[in-house]
């Protein structure tokens, strides 16, 4: 599903394999390391995606699917943890065959070519989430 190299200050570089999702891989990652807490960017090439889009007005999700070939130009989020489980807050820029760019919430996607991230762990317990009902996001929750 992946291959890594740790770095010798707590962070690693990870690359997940071709055709796989890169979420799942993500948080088979965090467990394998047993990361509570930390940091992931990267890049990537992906043929299917799932954006999520948080209507505040009516605190819905929005979820939609985009099936082609893109590239992530930006990969950004944070990793904690949320009944014991990763809870990985991904969001991701990508770019189409015409070079306009979407984005959103990163649920799922799917590479098709390379995904390269760093993953920088804290090292540290504490970092949870809890679900704030005047947002409807589940915040941090600092123990
Ligand atoms: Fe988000």
């Amino acid at each position: 599903m992946y291959q890594y190299k740790a770095t010798s200050d707590g962070r690693y570089l990870l690359s997940v394999d071709n055709h796989c999702e890169i979420t799942a891989a993500l948080a088979a990652f965090c467990e394998e390391k047993d990361i509570h807490s930390g940091i992931v960017g990267g890049l990537a090439a992906i043929s299917e995606a799932t954006f999520r889009f948080l209507d505040p007005a009516t605190k819905q999700y929005v979820d939609k699917t985009f099936a082609e070939q893109m590239e992530v130009t930006c990969l950004t989020g944070n990793i904690s943890r949320k009944d014991g489980v990763p809870y990985l807050h991904i969001h991701v820029t990508a770019s189409r065959r015409d070079y306009s760019c979407i984005g959103g919430h990163l649920l799922t996607a799917r590479v098709n070519g390379a995904c390269e991230l760093y993953v920088e762990d804290y090292g540290m317990d504490g970092v949870g989430r809890r679900f704030d009902p005047e947002t409807g996001l589940n915040l941090y929750d600092f123990k």
